[in-house]
């Protein structure tokens, strides 16, 4: 129960992930539905980027952009047709594309690259205010750098897996003993949740038990042990597909504790329906097989 993952009694302000609000379009203009901008890195290193940008147009954004350095054009254009495709040389160029209003949603993170060029793309994206998913490079690059932690906002929700968490913030990660049957001292929910506080975001603490923490102090646990694992999502690529639906679920208007909420859930969902044998590729093509079932 709630207790053997040393979780405070249920009645608190700790609670399990539910299904979503309904995720079908209504009827409307696509440009009512959101449209994400997903930066990419070089060639030979898309297919994070790629397979997040699926997820985010699957789970119901209107239009979803990637952006990808001008070498990596013509691999990118081989391989999408319904994702829209941008060259994008620098942050200069970031900053212009961002002119644009309507790209309300934002993905950094996987395959983006931690050179220089790509921690001056995240300090322009930060910068832009949007809402805005961290993961994976962006989050080593946040980590390096204290000026990019000190532009985190509100709207950005950050999605770290466990080693990704103890490079962002190392104090919190050493006091964390996991879950353990006795009821650990300082849980992975109590720190996500100082975390959060901390950096004034909210943070998606990825595992078998994902923990979804709000910089408010609100808490919900995905957890595996109420029937809800899927050990197949431990696998190459899954994180990167969680965080596209992520960002598809932000370009449609959720804030960053709700996408990452029902980012999880379908997460999960997606891969008990597929089962034994799934890799990350799967999942978007997946999604609406689960989306269905919710309308
Ligand atoms: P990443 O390490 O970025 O690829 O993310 C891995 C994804 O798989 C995250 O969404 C985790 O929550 C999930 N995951 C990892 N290990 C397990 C597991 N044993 N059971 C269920 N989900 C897992
Ligand atoms: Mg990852």
């Amino acid at each position: 129960d709630i207790r053997s993952i040393g979780l405070p009694e249920e009645g608190g302000s700790v609670r399990l992930t539910r299904r979503p609000e309904r995720l079908g379009k209504r009827a409307g203009h696509k440009y009512g539905h959101g449209h994400a901008l997903v930066l990419s890195g070089g060639v030979g290193r898309g297919g994070a980027a790629r397979m997040a940008a699926r997820a985010a147009l699957r789970i119901g954004a209107g239009l979803v952009t990637l952006a990808c350095p001008p070498a990596a054009l013509q691999e990118n254009a081989a391989r999408l047709d319904a994702i829209m495709l941008r060259s994008l040389r620098d942050a200069e160029a970031l900053k212009r594309l961002l002119e644009d209003s309507r790209l309300n949603a934002l993905l950094l993170g996987p395959g983006l690259g931690t050179g220089p060029r790509e921690g001056e793309l995240v300090a322009q994206a930060l910068a832009a205010g949007r809402s805005t998913v961290l993961d994976a490079d962006a989050l080593t690059l946040v980590a390096g750098d204290a000026a990019l932690r000190d532009a985190l906002h509100e709207g950005c929700l950050l999605t770290p897996h466990d080693g990704e968490f103890a490079r962002l913030v190392p104090d919190i990660a050493n006091r964390m003993s996991g879950p353990v049957a006795n009821g650990p001292a300082y849980s992975r929910l109590d720190a996500a949740r100082e975390a959060a506080g901390r950096l004034g975001c909210t943070v998606l603490l990825k595992g078998p038990d994902t923990v979804i923490a709000a910089p408010d102090g609100r808490a919900v646990i995905n957890a595996a042990v109420h029937g809800r694992a899927a050990p197949w999502l431990a696998t190459a690529g899954a994180g990167d597909v969680l965080a596209g639906i992520a960002a598809g679920l932000m370009a449609r208007g959720r804030d960053g504790f709700a996408a990452g909420q029902e980012a999880a859930w379908l997460h999960v969902e997606t891969a008990r329906r597929f089962g034994p044998g799934l890799i990350a590729e799967d999942l978007p093509e997946m999604l609406p097989a689960v989306m269905r079932e919710m309308e």
